[in-house]
């Protein structure tokens, strides 16, 4: 049979359809592109760390519930006592655990744009992905188009990214309620960013029991272990559950995580830096003839340029050693965008010198 036949014959049409999740090669360069922390761990720390590795049984099964590890996650992040809570092999394996328990031709909505994983793993999974536009320039919530949409299609899941990422802000807290209250199915709010600012939905968990919140410890510092936690009502985490791989927390995932979250002081500091650079940051894309900053609650900050700038600026940048991310081919209101990460004050200064030079050497 030809490879060709055999593709068709057994994967289906819908992934066949989709491109793969595409991270750009960042050997060499300031790597300002993918809201990670810069920042490691002083070397005392790291050397308890080890010690904490040493005694890891990697010949055993972890825990399968990671117990002790969610109990950690409860009180760094203040849960309510009654939430239940499920750990995923980062958020991204939540949305697909989500996803994959929904009843079939399941309706999923997101606003747009927003975090991709949403709508790939929705068509991935053959569901029915409904985007809800964005409102021009502010990035916020169309109340009024969401609700609508809401009314008419029903949709199982909506996922709200708050902060959002790519555009930074946060969504106004009374628009997202309506959308809770409003919908029979569930609503996620994703607090990836939540390192970076004070608003949270975690206080309303209690008042709503189709609300989930979902986490990562990615963005606080530690992309490279995988881990994020979804929490709301037991009855619904319980549920969610089932469909759970058994082990997929890793033991060196479950020990370095509980081991370094006991080092809050550490992160607060780190990002409080990271805060005071954003607000630096901004100020200085602020004064850049043709550079419109967007405001920020996240680690990172959208900037639109003049008209089919944003490419060969990206390239500029590239061409010094700097690398973020370019949103303008996704076209639409991200035409002309580009999306850097909150670095290093260094960091931050070459690439603000970088863009300078950038602008300059253009006609
Ligand atoms: C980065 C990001 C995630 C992914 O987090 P992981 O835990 O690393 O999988 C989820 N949601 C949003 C909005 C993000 O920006």
């Amino acid at each position: 049979m030809l490879e060709q036949d055999l593709i068709s014959t057994v994967i289906r049409p819908e992934i066949r359809a989709l491109t793969a999740y595409k991270v750009a090669d960042a050997t060499g360069y300031i790597k300002l592109d993918a809201m990670e922390n810069p920042y490691t761990w002083p070397e005392e720390i790291k050397a308890e760390w080890l010690k904490v590795i040493h005694k890891a049984e990697i010949n055993r099964y972890p825990d399968p519930e990671a117990r002790s590890l969610c109990n950690v996650l409860k009180e760094y992040n203040q849960l309510p006592e009654q939430s239940g809570i499920l750990l995923g092999n980062g958020s991204d394996e939540i949305i697909q655990l989500l996803l994959m328990s929904l009843p079939a031709n399941s309706t999923v909505m997101a606003p747009e744009p927003s975090f991709v994983m949403y709508k790939q793993i929705a068509q991935c999974l053959g569901l029915k992905y409904q985007g809800l536009p964005l409102l021009a320039e502010s990035f916020e919530l169309d109340l009024e188009l969401t609700l609508a949409a809401i009314k008419q299609q029903q949709p199982e899941i909506i996922f709200i990214a708050y902060p959002n990422n790519p555009t930074g802000n946060l969504f106004d807290s009374h628009a997202i309620e309506q959308i809770i209250q409003h919908s029979k199915g569930l609503v996620i709010i994703d607090e990836a960013y939540a390192p970076f600012t004070d608003a949270s939905f975690i206080a309303k968990l209690s008042t709503y029991n189709n609300l989930l919140v979902m986490r990562t410890v990615s963005k606080l510092g530690l992309a490279g272990l995988r881990l994020g936690f979804i929490a709301g009502q037991p009855g619904i985490i319980s549920e969610l559950n089932k469909a759970r791989l058994p082990y997929n927390i890793n033991i060196l995932t479950q020990c370095s995580t509980e081991f370094v979250l006991t080092h809050p002081e550490m992160f607060a500091q780190q990002t409080e830096i990271l805060r005071n650079e954003r607000a630096r940051m901004f100020l200085q894309l602020s004064t850049i003839h043709g550079i419109r900053p967007y405001p920020s609650a996240a680690n990172f900050i959208l900037f639109r340029t003049e008209q089919n700038k944003a490419t060969p600026i990206f390239n500029a940048l590239k061409e010094q050693g700097i690398l973020i991310k370019n949103l303008s081919p996704q076209q639409g209101p991200l035409s002309d965008c580009l999306r850097v990460t909150i670095g290093k004050p260094e960091e931050n200064n070459a690439f603000i010198k970088a863009l300078k030079n950038a602008k300059n050497a253009m006609p």
